[in-house]
């Protein structure tokens, strides 16, 4: 039968079992439509990444004899949705048969649910066949459990998978997690490598997008676009990765500098999130590497690694499935607070906050730490409403696509799903940004006050958000300590803390 196969933006998977074969019966539709422009205000970098990459792995498909429809942005008869798109490909092409891959987004689940649902024809969905679990997967691990504990399901995942193990399906080197040797402050001890970079001409993309008054934000050096937008490309970061950045990875992975944005991390989740290369093919060469290399690197390097990939990053995907739609609106802590000004611009003075904004707006990068422990921590110790939290993560990475955007933001560094990801919040006062970067030297505020002109806000802020939600937070176990110097506090200290905090909540824009 006539067939026509969709492919979405983050489903560029040249190795997929549909490509096996070439069939003149089969047509494949890739398109650039407005609807996915404007549900959320994107950075200008992550819309040229998608359209590049889309239009590359259109071409090697094309190449490859496959029979292809792409719609760019601005071509006549594209009706900037997939639902309009789909059903005059349909009726022009006399298609018989529809057939697209799982989406990531529960969003666009939905939608092309209700599209085939009106469809008259034979439809048909097939599995991406990216991912080393499937959508419900981690779901069924924790049945019953109330909080669903990252390592335990990640333990599992190297035991099946026969990762790090040995025949006995105990772990290389004794342990199953090298946590605690992986939060060093950076020392200069192994030299820092330049970020992989790819300086292609996107002009004619940024032209496009004005032309049409695409609404972006965040900034682009049109003529440097640094982004990897083909598999062959994606696979270089990797190979960059594996030689130069990976003997260091664990041992920095949380630290920060001002000097250098990506430190040891391996900027790959752009090409993993678009399907570019699979999970698999990253955590096989980083293994392989180790085991050549044993001298050069440790496990506690590739340990810290491999758990981002077949842990978390498979974790959080099973949490979405299990908890959307439901998920999107949790608000535990009740915030409200509207997210300052300077997130658009970076004009704040809070050094950390400067560096980790600016790296945001000019790389549309930043990596774990700076989202978690500067911005995230931020916006949750103001009591950002995490709607517009989740809009800004959402729109400003390049890698951010929602099932790995949301339970980050939302459930992991917001604390808005009551502490089924974390088991508490992630805050944390200048004592922490300080032991892991070099942003307070230089800093208008000082990291050691409380209170006073030139008191660090997160320090004030830290004991008011405990303060504030003592009734949510004080029966949590892991938070006793905290409740328990607060105790052992002097009165007119709290409150000349909680004055201070108040006063930079109320000047948010100006700090
Ligand atoms: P590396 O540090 O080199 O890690 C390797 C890979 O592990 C990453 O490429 C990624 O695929 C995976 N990984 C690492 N941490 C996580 C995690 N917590 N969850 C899932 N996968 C992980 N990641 C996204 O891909 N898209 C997002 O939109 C996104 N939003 C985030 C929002 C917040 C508030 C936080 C705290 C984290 C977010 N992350 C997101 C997770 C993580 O910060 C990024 O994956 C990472 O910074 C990407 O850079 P890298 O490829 O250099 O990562
Ligand atoms: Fe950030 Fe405070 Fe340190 Fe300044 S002093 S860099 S605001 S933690």
């Amino acid at each position: 039968a006539k067939t026509l196969r969709l492919i979405l933006g983050d489903q560029l998977n040249h190795h997929h079992s549909w490509f096996n074969k070439k069939d003149n019966e089969v047509t494949y539709i890739i398109m650039e439509v407005m609807q996915e422009q404007q549900y959320v205000k994107h950075h200008i970098q992550k819309i040229i990444g998608f359209f590049m990459a889309m239009r590359n792995f259109a071409e090697e498909l094309r190449n490859e004899g496959h029979q292809i429809i792409y719609f760019r942005l601005d071509d006549e008869d594209n009706q900037q949705n997939f639902k309009e798109n789909l059903k005059n490909l349909i009726e022009k092409l006399s298609i018989e048969k529809f057939e697209y891959q799982l989406p990531d987004e529960y969003r666009l689940d939905q939608q092309i649910k209700e599209i085939c649902e009106n469809l008259e024809i034979e439809t048909q969905v097939f599995d991406t066949e990216h991912f080393y679990t499937s959508r419900e997967d981690v779901k069924d691990f924790f049945k019953g459990k109330k909080q669903y504990l990252m390592e335990s399901f990640y333990r599992d995942m190297r035991k099946k998978h026969h990762l790090l193990v040995d025949n006995k399906l105990e772990p290389f080197g004794d342990k199953w997690n090298f946590d605690h040797e992986n939060r060093k402050k950076y020392d200069g001890k192994y030299p820092l490598k330049a970020p992989l970079l790819f300086k292609k001409d996107v002009s004619d993309i940024v032209k496009l997008l004005d032309d049409l008054k695409v609404d972006y934000f965040g900034n682009i050096k049109p003529k440097e676009f640094p982004y990897p937008t083909s598999r062959k490309e994606a696979l270089k970061v990797l190979k960059y990765f594996c030689d130069e950045l990976l003997p260091s990875f664990g041992r920095y992975e949380d630290a920060m500098l001002k000097e250098h944005h990506t430190l040891f991390h391996s900027c790959l989740s752009f090409s993993l999130n678009l399907k570019m290369i699979s999970p698999k093919e990253v955590v096989d060469q980083v293994i392989d590497t180790w085991q050549a290399n044993k001298k050069e690197i440790d496990i506690a390097q590739v340990e810290g690694f491999v758990r981002q990939v077949i842990g978390w990053r498979e974790y959080m995907r099973g949490i979405y499935w299990d908890q959307m739609p439901a998920f999107a609106s949790k608000n535990y802590l009740d915030n409200k607070t509207k997210l300052p000004s300077w997130f658009w611009d970076g004009k704040v003075k809070m050094n950390c906050l400067k560096y980790a904004i600016n790296n945001s707006l000019d790389h549309a990068y930043a990596h774990h730490i700076q989202r978690l422990m500067v911005i995230g921590n931020f916006a949750l110790l103001i009591g950002a409403n995490p709607n517009e939290v989740d809009a800004w993560y959402l729109g400003v990475y390049a890698d951010a696509v929602e099932w790995v955007q949301i339970t980050n933001t939302r459930g992991m560094s917001q604390f808005a799903d009551g502490g089924l990801i974390g088991s508490k919040p992630y805050v944390a006062s200048a004592n922490y940004i300080n032991k892991m970067s070099n942003y307070c030297s230089g800093c208008k505020y000082d990291k050691n006050l409380r209170h006073g002109d030139k008191a660090c806000p997160f320090n004030s802020l830290y004991w008011n958000f405990y303060i504030k939600h003592e009734d949510k937070l004080k029966k949590n176990a892991r938070i006793g300590m905290v409740y328990r110097l607060l105790e052992k506090m002097d009165k007119s200290e709290i409150d000349t803390i909680v004055n201070q905090g108040n006063h930079y909540l109320s000047n948010l824009n100006s700090l």
